[in-house]
């Protein structure tokens, strides 16, 4: 097992952005007809 920092590894999934189309890594698994936001455009304060 890799454990530096003592931080638990999520594991990551390959997706693509809904909104810019850039690819990203969400720690949950993309469910098809969901869109998934990078970092960049997955803002808590912004509406849906
Ligand atoms: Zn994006």
């Amino acid at each position: 097992m890799t454990e530096e920092g003592g931080r638990p590894e999520r594991e990551m999934h390959d997706a693509v952005c809904a909104k810019c189309g850039k690819p990203c890594k969400v720690p949950f698994k993309p469910t098809e007809g969901r869109p998934v936001y990078c970092r960049d455009c997955f803002k808590p304060r912004s509406r849906f």
